[in-house]
């Protein structure tokens, strides 16, 4: 069969990934199945924002083979195990954690449902899971010597965008894909509609077979010239602007590496806080409807400290919505050029990282494509609509009203009605391990909502629980206190109190002896720099 040739347009983090990923994937044991090629613009800068990772990222390092201490050394790259939300519920310094693993009970998993009954005085997940005690203890989900301390603690990283594209990018040329530093300036169609090479601005005429659009948000194979509409979501998630800021450790260190991200609710959105092995990011997401830029960034510097005087801020607009069709004719779109959703649940490089893994396995090396890309874009619009859902769901279970922002977010119209079927039905019952076996809920609607999305599918996207299953809704309902005052009336003022079993007590305990902390770790192992911070630097908590 003759080789298929792969054009990446884009050399960002979803360029690189798709990249990499391909050729790690198709071209195994040194049989090289498609020839790959990246063009990038030397002078149209990355986002390079997307630091806060999810544990799939390790899937794809592994299937590329990448060492893991090599790669934090070259990503600044910390620990993550959980994100903590913080004044979500309401502005009183309320904050739970969405970990990335729980302890589960044997043979029947009542804790949900134990816990809803009771008086609520610790937090659900500090009941299901031992990460947020090992997050507010600031230690490594990783041992110094050989791990014996029972079952894994899953966890992703915190990393430098720029960096990580940059050694996908070294790695990738390493092992065989060409790289071209060039703008594309011009797209050259065939007349069944399909691409058949695009120009630079150098003169050069690149052909392929199939083409990956990685240029971002410019979009600029399959908007510009393929006119694929993209479908707004901005009624359900607001926020369409951030301004962030990189606080290097040499400027200001706490004295700790938190090993999560902190999403912080503030005036007119939420501010990041993602901590690498040589800096902090901090970035305030917010709706332009409800803050003007200077509000904003006035808002995050107070947040921050007083040493963020001095650094510059760097703001970012964007679009929350997704592609009607990623893949067409022969053009396949990753990363922002494909969608964009806020990152409070760190999605955006795993939608790439999602989209690289099915290009892999639905790739086209016969000559029947349709079926193939049918399935790409229906197993890509189903995860973003959960992606969508559950972002949706940390907004509209708040009982914040101080600011106009919050009050409108909490409208009944600002809820996805998907989520509101999700809602309603865990009312009368709370969630369970078959709530996902199929995926209407009661009053979900199976048709489209809008009759020109998906590309002319007209049946409605469906939640697989292929990201988040009913634990993971657990962990956001129960931490912004679902259905408190229903409780409260059926169960009376004197419920019993909330309980950290055993198994879950005993590994606290014992964590402190066997995990270092996270700052200790990441000194010994991937070399992190010795920072001046304050004498008693207190909790992690801050
Ligand atoms: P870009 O980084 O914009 O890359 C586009 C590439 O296309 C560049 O190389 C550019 O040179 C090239 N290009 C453009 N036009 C041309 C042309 N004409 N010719 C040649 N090349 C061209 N994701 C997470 O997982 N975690 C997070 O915490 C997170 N936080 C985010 C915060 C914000 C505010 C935003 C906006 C996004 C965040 N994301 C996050 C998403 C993440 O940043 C993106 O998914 C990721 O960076 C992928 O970007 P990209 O490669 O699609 O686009």
């Amino acid at each position: 069969m003759q080789k298929k040739r792969v054009l990446v347009v884009g050399g960002g983090s979803a360029g690189w990934m798709a990249a990499a990923y391909l050729n790690a994937a198709l071209n195994r044991k040194g049989q090289k199945a498609v020839d790959i090629c990246l063009v990038e613009s030397p002078d149209i800068p990355r986002i390079s924002v997307g630091e806060a990772t999810i544990p799939s990222i390790r899937h794809l390092l592994s299937v590329m083979g990448i060492d893991e201490i090599e790669f934090m050394k070259a990503t600044d790259a910390s620990f993550k195990q959980s994100i903590k939300y913080v004044n979500w519920l309401q502005k009183d310094d309320h904050a739970y954690y969405h970990p990335f693993s729980r302890n589960r009970v044997f043979p029947l998993d009542h804790s949900g449902p134990d816990w809803l009954k009771s008086d609520r005085s610790i937090p659900f997940m500090e009941t299901a899971s031992v990460q947020p005690g090992i997050c507010e203890m600031g230690l490594a989900p990783k041992m110094l010597e050989k791990w014996d301390f029972g079952p894994p603690l899953s966890y992703a990283y915190h990393m430098n965008a720029q960096k990580f594209a940059d050694y996908l990018r070294d790695l990738s040329a390493e092992r065989g894909v060409t790289h071209i530093l060039e703008n594309v300036v011009e797209v050259e169609m065939k007349e069944n509609g399909h691409i058949a090479a695009v120009k630079t601005r150098d003169g050069k005429r690149l052909e392929a077979d199939l083409f990956i659009d990685c240029t971002g948000f410019a979009a600029i194979l399959i908007e510009k010239n393929l006119k694929i509409g993209f479908e707004d979501c901005s009624q359900w998630l607001l926020c369409d602007r951030a301004v962030t800021m990189h606080v290097p450790y040499e400027h200001h260190y706490p004295g700790y590496v938190r090993p999560y991200t902190t999403a912080t609710a503030l005036s007119a959105g939420w501010v990041w806080e993602i901590p690498l092995s040589s800096l902090k990011s901090v970035g305030y997401v917010h709706s332009s409807q409800f803050i003007s830029k200077d509000e904003a960034e006035r808002e995050l510097r107070a947040f921050e400290g007083a040493y963020t005087d001095g650094l510059s801020a760097r703001f970012i607009d964007f679009r929350v919505g997704r592609r009607k069709k990623a893949w067409v004719a022969n053009c396949v779109a990753i990363g922002l050029s494909g969608g964009f959703i806020e990152p409070l649940e760190s999605t955006g490089l795993y939608l790439s990282d999602l989209a690289a893994v099915m290009l892999a396995e639905h790739f086209p090396f016969g000559d029947d494509w349709e079926p193939l890309a049918m399935r790409f874009n229906r197993i890509m619009s189903n995860r973003f609509y959960e992606i969508l859902d559950f972002i949706n769901m940390h907004y509209c279970l708040t009982r914040r009203t101080g600011t106009e922002f919050w009050r409108e977010v909490g409208r009944p119209e600002r809820v996805v009605p998907r989520l509101q079927a999700k809602l309603d039905f865990w009312k009368i019952k709370p969630p369970s391990g078959q709530d996902f076996e199929d995926p209407f809920f009661p009053g979900q609607s199976g048709k489209n909502q809008r009759a020109d999305s998906h590309g002319g599918d007209m049946r409605a996207a469906i939640d697989t629980a292929g990201l988040w299953n009913h634990e993971s809704y657990e962990c956001i309902l129960y931490g912004m206190d679902f259905m408190s005052d229903y409780y409260r009336e059926q169960y009376g003022e004197d419920r019993p109190p909330a309980v950290v079993p055993k198994h879950v007590s005993a590994r606290l305990r014992a964590a402190p002896h066997k995990l270092p902390r996270h700052d200790v770790w990441l000194k010994e192992m991937v070399g992190m720099s010795e920072y001046q911070g304050p004498a008693n630097p207190g909790s992690v908590w801050g």
